[in-house]
């Protein structure tokens, strides 16, 4: 038998990669800042100006952590790297963990500790809404777990948790408060080192700028002693704390090899900390908060409802959007891809066929990008308001094409009702 496998054609062919507006749940999109960071030349591992590089993005990181942590990195994963590598250090075989879940991501951190031999206990909640200290603290009395972990930016269900008095309870109740903030670092407050965090961990791609590949985390002195008291040895060694605090030069020993750091990425994420620290925090922060007001009352004025009924439980980074029951979210997806390139994600476990979700993250936290998804809406009165001018015949007839209009858009292509549609609507607008 022949086993020769030839050049596959597919490679032949020369790269094309379309020019997207990621308005999902990330990843967002790169400014022109970091993608010309990314052609630069690649450098060695150990090279001093890729440690130069590294070092400057620790400290990046500790200002948009707000720690002065020494032990601040960047793991060469994707947001799940955070997650493994705090509850791979974190956790021994037995340990009570507490896991809040309100959202896929509690669920995730979850199925990751049981596989570390955590005991894990289940603190839940509604998606769409958040946890108050005293359900927490009845938690902590009743499970006595060694950490809890929470999520500051539950982007499944855009709710936003807010950590201040959760680090002093933990401290109260002999536990580490362990915090995902994958989806809302640098978009909005995030103070370390004040609210007593003990883990906290992020992702490149959404408002830090870059693509993804490097999950930020931190590790306290108190998190650094449970790891040190362990009494079996960390169990994987890529996510293992004390080898790559090395690599990263946080210790103050000499740096070693631990693994091959991709250069590229860390220039990208050089940048996208650079960017946040020359906007400053609190007005990058500002921005998404605003952007988000921007977005909320718009969508509001287009007749949507958001899923997330309290306000400040919404978080500003990424706005879920309940699907009204005549709209066809792929259909709406697919209008918005072809016609503005734009990407809106659906929902994601609990929130899934309920929800579409809009993030406004890092560089694509801006008043245009609100107001181009806000008119990037099929052509069915959800997202454009009827014009007050329509009477209630042309409404009437607007609806019946748009029903028509969507469901031949699902089935596939541009079809006569859908271009009779186009038409008609152009000729309403003033
Ligand atoms: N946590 C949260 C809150 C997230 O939003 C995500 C990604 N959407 C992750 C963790 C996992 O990150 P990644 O997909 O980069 O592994």
């Amino acid at each position: 038998m022949d086993s020769y496998v030839g050049p596959p054609a597919s490679l032949l062919k020369p790269l094309s990669i379309p020019n997207k507006v990621l308005l999902g749940a990330g990843p967002a999109n790169c400014s022109p800042r970091v993608l010309h960071a990314m052609s630069l030349p690649v450098l060695g591992h150990l090279h001093p100006e890729c440690t130069q590089l590294m070092d400057e993005v620790k400290v990046g990181l500790q200002y948009v952590f707000q720690t002065k942590n020494p032990v601040t990195l960047a793991v060469s994963a994707s947001g799940h790297g955070g997650m493994e590598m705090a509850m791979c250090n974190l956790v021994e075989p037995g340990d009570v963990v507490l896991v809040t879940v309100a959202g896929i991501w509690g669920k995730r951190a979850a199925d990751i500790a049981a596989r570390y031999g955590a005991d894990v206990r289940i603190l839940e909640k509604n998606p769409g809404e958040n946890f108050c200290l005293r359900i927490l603290e009845s938690a902590l009395a009743r499970h006595r777990p060694v950490l809890l972990f929470l999520v500051q930016g539950e982007s499944s269900t855009g709710v936003y948790q807010p950590l201040q008095g959760v680090g002093p309870l933990c401290r109260r109740y002999d536990c580490l408060l362990v915090v995902d903030t994958v989806a809302s670092l640098g978009g909005v407050s995030v103070q370390t080192d004040q609210w007593e965090i003990d883990v906290i961990y992020s992702g490149s791609q959404k408002v830090l700028g870059s693509p993804a590949g490097l999950a930020p985390i931190s590790f306290n002195s108190r998190a650094l002693s449970k790891i040190e008291s362990r009494k079996t040895p960390v169990s994987v060694f890529y996510w293992d704390v004390k080898h790559l605090s090395n690599y990263w030069a946080c210790s103050g020993e000499p740096r070693q090899y631990h693994h091959t750091i991709s250069s590229t990425l860390v220039s990208a994420l050089r940048e996208g900390l650079a960017i946040i620290a020359e906007e400053g925090l609190e007005r990058c922060t500002a921005r998404h908060s605003a952007c988000a007001k921007r977005l909320h009352n718009g969508l509001r004025g287009l007749g949507l409802e958001l899923f997330v009924e309290k306000e400040d439980a919404r978080l500003p980074t990424i706005t879920t959007v309940r699907i009204p029951a005549n709209l066809d979210l792929k259909a709406l997806q697919d209008y918005a891809m072809k016609n503005y390139a734009i990407e809106i994600a659906g929902g994601l476990g609990p929130t899934a066929g309920q929800v579409f979700r809009i993030g406004l993250m890092g560089y694509n936290a801006t008043a245009d990008k609100v107001d181009l998804v806000l008119k990037a809406g099929p052509p069915t009165g959800y997202l454009q308001p009827p014009s007050a001018k329509i009477s209630s015949g042309l409404l009437w007839a607007r609806e019946v094409l748009a029903g028509w209009s969507l469901r031949s858009s699902v089935s596939g292509g541009m079809t006569a009702g859908h271009c009779l549609q186009q038409a008609f609507l152009s000729g309403l607008k003033e």
